[in-house]
């Protein structure tokens, strides 16, 4: 292709985020141009990163109404029925039960890659949509009525809109000129799964411990993803461990919760900096997901948020008028409590001082005893039909061919 190509609305990143709104726009008649650095067969057919996502029933709600659920297979999908959070080597934690909501699960637990797979297919089974895989874009000029890309592969695509889903180091968003704020935890995250003999009885656990925090989520059977953040060199070391004595390592900062331990997949490292882009929204220009808001996963709220934008967005662009500005104001009213309280919780569970370690049992406790703090925590897992966004991708009509 080296000439024009017009699209309703162009999108930059195959990501999830990207493609749930490329399928959402797509039924909504829009011809989607979807522009991706890596390989089709990279996004066709990801690999296991080791992120374990923990959606929300909204988040489902909404891969539902896209027909990207329905691809991930059953025994992929894994229930959270509880949540404890415990602190240093107190004995006191905070539990989030799921038989206090009248839902069968807090939210269920799906491999990122799976995800991703799936919300491919879906996308790919549509018509009306081009997909360019292996570009990279040289060139962006934002005018009152479209938007041209260029890509290094020779072509120049016009759009009515430019949707920008290239992750949180957007590199869209700094050729747009749009700052972004960064918080560096100065620590990394490592994934991976791990068997164990003892079950986990479908709750999660998160273990505020000195100069670590630990995570056990449950996954089907006796396995659970593993989740240690700790310092670079520490994460580089547990990853490079033989198996056998990262094992022990495991079993041993665990004390035994679990029983033995065993691991049962590969193991992947991620810097943990938190992004949060100084616009969501410029002329034509819109961003979703990550490359709006990157959150530290502690909370597990990135996806959920990142389906959000892409459904607030997509509700925006229903309207005879649309004004990015209104999106801009609805998504930033939903992100930046979530970015702000997320990352004061990571600034309190991972300070090591006494009075921090104070600070946080007290905090364990207060929130154990308020019943609505746990109450607005339990419904913002389990609600799936709030005023506003989460319905629209569910409700969007079929393709109009
Ligand atoms: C360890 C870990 C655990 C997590 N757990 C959870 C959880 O439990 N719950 C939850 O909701 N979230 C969780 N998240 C967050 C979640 O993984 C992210 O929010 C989500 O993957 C972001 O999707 P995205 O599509 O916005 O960006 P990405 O997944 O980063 O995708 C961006 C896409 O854009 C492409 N791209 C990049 N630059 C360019 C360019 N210049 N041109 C073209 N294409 C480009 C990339 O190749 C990629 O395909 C976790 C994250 C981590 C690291």
């Amino acid at each position: 292709m080296t000439d024009a190509s017009n699209f309703d609305a162009i999108i930059i990143g195959a990501g999830p985020a990207g493609l749930c709104l490329a399928i959402g726009l797509v039924r909504y008649g829009y011809r989607i141009g979807l522009i991706e650095r890596q390989s089709e067969r990279a996004i066709a057919e990801p690999g296991f990163d080791g992120r374990e996502i923990a959606l929300t029933h909204r988040s489902i709600h909404i891969l539902q109404g896209l027909g990207v659920w329905p691809r991930i297979a059953p025994h992929e999908i894994a229930p959270l029925k509880r949540a404890a959070v415990m602190t240093g080597r107190s004995a006191h934690h905070l539990l989030f039960d799921q038989r206090d909501t009248k839902c069968a699960a807090l939210g269920y637990l799906v491999p990122n890659h799976l995800i991703r797979k799936a919300a491919f297919e879906a996308f790919a089974a549509q018509t009306g949509v081009s997909f360019l895989p292996d570009r990279q874009l040289i060139g962006l000029e934002v005018g009152a009525d479209a938007v041209i890309v260029r890509t290094a592969q020779g072509e120049t695509l016009r759009g009515r809109w430019l949707i920008v889903a290239d992750g949180r180091f957007s590199e869209t968003r700094r050729a747009l000129g749009i700052a972004a704020d960064m918080l560096d935890f100065g620590k990394s995250m490592l994934v991976c799964r791990m068997r164990h003999r003892a079950s986990h009885a479908e709750t999660a656990r998160e273990w505020f411990k000195d100069q670590s925090t630990l995570a056990l989520l449950p996954l089907n059977g006796t396995e659970s993803s593993a989740v240690i953040t700790a310092s670079a060199a520490q994460t580089q070391r547990l990853q490079s461990m033989d198996p056998a004595g990262f094992n022990r390592e495991l079993e041993g900062r665990w004390e035994g919760v679990l029983g033995s331990m065993e691991l049962s997949s590969t193991r992947h490292v991620y810097p943990l900096v938190a992004t949060y882009s100084r616009r969501f929204a410029d002329r034509r220009c819109a961003l979703i997901g990550d490359s709006a808001v990157g959150m530290h996963p502690v909370t597990a709220h990135g996806f959920n948020l990142g389906l959000q934008s892409g459904s607030s967005l997509l509700r925006e662009l229903q309207c005879a008028s649309p004004r990015l500005s209104r999106y801009e104001a609805i998504h930033g009213r939903t992100a930046r409590p979530m970015y702000l309280a997320t990352n004061a919780v990571v600034r309190l569970y991972t300070d090591t001082r006494p009075a921090a370690q104070v600070l946080r049992m007290a905090g364990l406790h207060l929130a154990n005893r308020l019943r609505p703090f746990k109450k607005i925590v339990l419904s913002s897992l389990t609600e799936f039909d709030p005023s506003y966004g989460a319905d629209a991708m569910h409700t969007i009509p079929q393709r109009m061919d």
